[in-house]
């Protein structure tokens, strides 16, 4: 898969965590699949992982535990 950057590099699946916000509350999804171009950064969500954020949004999957950690803001 090509990076929309023009990149050389081809873009790679990655396992990342990420927050995300329902109804203003955060929430937070360990190991989603994403694709990231090396190069650049830039990120895909595949559809199979915009299932899995659709469903955490709908309820429809339970949480497996708790996250809780310092927040750091630039001053
Ligand atoms: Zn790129």
């Amino acid at each position: 898969m090509q990076c929309p950057n023009v990149c050389s590099a081809s873009m790679e699946t990655a396992l990342v965590t990420r927050i995300f916000y329902r109804d203003a509350e955060p929430v937070v999804i360990r190991d989603l699949k994403m694709n990231v171009c090396s190069e650049c950064g830039y990120e895909t969500l595949p559809l199979k992982s915009a299932r899995i954020v659709e469903n955490v949004f709908n309820n429809r999957i339970e949480p497996v535990g708790n996250f809780s950690a310092p927040l750091f803001q630039p001053a």
